[in-house]
């Protein structure tokens, strides 16, 4: 496995492999991006990962400077899974100058999680367009976790005719239901059994769905208020299409459940996605 710090190595290195897929991450491994490269590695000849922290998509408010970063584990976990280059940059490769040029994700941007993180999605989607242009993938797999990040880069991909395949991956979940998430190591004892409840909250709603009940706004409303009885400060929960995270018709058959709400200090997201019939 190669480690590669930058662009110009990263270059050469691919230049003898062109046929690539892309896992990008933030780095403090576990089993959610584990599934991600296991997804990846039968689809080409070298499998990359990035490892980068990106500020861009940090609100002046957010956890970048204590996000975890434990590239040692990083890379004994790539190396176990047959990763062949891992790619980490220091801001100076991906930033040499200031970011003037951004990708604006216009609708996605003002909704749910963007309504929550101003530009976190402009951030998100402006390093990835520049990853993609460092690594030049042919597919690049991202997981369902983070769902309108998927929405936001597979809308990207499409509408700027990048020649790239973007493939979703389901969410990876503890066996008490909580999604796997780097931001979990922030919770305490208590709140680590509390957690739990962000899926078992959604997955009662989807019951609810698929009983027939249409009363969506109420809900929403239920599901949040459940949270704060137990401690949540919820930021939404929203019953959305799956196909564009607007609010559905009576019609809409493919819903996805999407959550944001707060533990103590600590945000957690997660969602569900709903079949009608
Ligand atoms: P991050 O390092 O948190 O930026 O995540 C990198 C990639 O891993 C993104 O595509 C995430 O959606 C995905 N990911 C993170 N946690 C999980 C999980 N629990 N299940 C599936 N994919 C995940």
């Amino acid at each position: 496995m190669d480690v590669i710090h930058s662009v110009a190595a990263l270059r050469e290195r691919l230049e003898r492999v062109p046929n690539n897929v892309f896992v990008p991450t933030m780095g403090n491994l576990h089993q959610g991006h584990i599934q991600l490269i296991d997804i990846a590695k039968p689809r080409a000849a070298c499998t990359v990962v990035s490892v980068f922290v990106n500020r861009l998509q940090f609100g002046p408010r957010e956890d970048f400077e204590r996000y975890p970063r434990t590239l040692q584990g990083d890379f004994d976990q790539c190396r176990a899974a047959g990763v062949d280059v891992v790619f980490v940059p220091d801001e100076r490769e991906i930033y040499p100058e200031p970011q003037t040029f951004v990708v604006e994700p216009s609708d996605l941007e003002h909704i749910l999680e963007g309504a929550a993180r101003p530009k976190h999605f402009r951030g998100v989607a402006t390093v990835v367009l520049k990853l993609f242009n460092m690594v030049r993938p042919h597919s690049a797999i991202f997981g369902k976790k983070d769902y309108q990040q998927y929405i936001v880069l597979r809308d990207m991909v499409r509408q700027f005719a990048l020649p790239i395949e973007i493939i979703p991956a389901e969410t990876v979940r503890a066996s008490d239901g909580l999604a796997l998430s780097s931001r979990n190591q922030y919770l305490s004892v208590e709140q680590r059994k509390e957690a739990p409840r962000l899926y078992a909250i959604l997955c009662k709603m989807r019951d609810e769905l698929q009983a027939g009940n249409r009363e969506i706004q109420r809900i929403e409303l239920e599901g949040m208020a459940e949270l704060a009885r137990h401690g949540w400060r919820p930021d939404y929960i929203a019953v959305r299409r799956q196909a564009d995270l607007q609010e559905g018709t009576p019609d809409d058959t493919h819903l996805v459940i999407v959550a944001a709400a707060r533990l103590g200090s600590t945000r957690l997201i997660d969602n569900l996605e709903v079949e009608l019939c």
